[in-house]
């Protein structure tokens, strides 16, 4: 089965200590782990899709305006991928293999072209990592079991805010979604 790699949000403002939503600490434990598991896809050739949350300042339209602090505003070192990552990802970008994504919502499906290319590809079985497992992980992986896609989820690469809400999405994804927590 063709496979490829979504990236959620890894960014400064979802993970770093003084990112404007972080996740703290347990967003920062697994920048190892999610860069090794993006070095393996690269190397391997797959698909590899960095889905990664796009804002404007002062969006009065957006639900999320009266939910969160604002975070990932266009334009902001907030919206740069986190550590090791961001460097790595420009040493990668130009690959045809590798994809870049802004999103607007929680789920990489909403608003992207992400689905095309895994469709135009043959890719049926989508390997998630990144941030929040409970918030835009999850919300993806509902997509992408709402349109038949097998789910690979990395338990040591998706990390939460909440660590309540984290150990929920672990259980739901294999439960309910069908997937695989590795
Ligand atoms: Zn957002």
């Amino acid at each position: 089965m063709k496979r490829g790699l979504i990236h959620v949000d890894y960014t400064y403002d979802f993970v770093a200590e003084d990112g404007k939503l972080t996740c703290g600490k347990p967003g920062q434990e697994i920048e190892g782990n999610v860069l090794a598991i993006t070095k393996q896809f690269v190397e391997a050739g797959d698909f590899v899709a960095f889905t990664i949350d796009r804002h404007e300042e002062n969006d009065i339209y957006h639900p999320e305006t009266q939910l969160f602090p604002a975070h990932n505003i266009a334009g902001t070192i907030g919206r740069q991928l986190y550590g090791q990552l961001e460097s790595y990802y420009q040493s990668i970008k130009k690959q045809e293999h590798v994809f870049y994504f802004d999103k607007t919502r929680y789920s990489a499906f909403v608003g992207t072209e992400l689905e095309i290319k895994l469709r135009e590809r043959g890719i049926e079985e989508m390997h998630i990592i990144g941030v929040c497992t409970d918030i835009c992980v999850l919300h993806t992986a509902i997509d992408a079991y709402n349109k038949g896609f097998n789910i690979v989820i990395y338990k040591d690469a998706v990390a939460s805010f909440n660590q309540q809400g984290h150990e929920w999405a672990l259980g739901h994804f294999q439960s309910t979604l069908g997937a695989k927590v590795v």
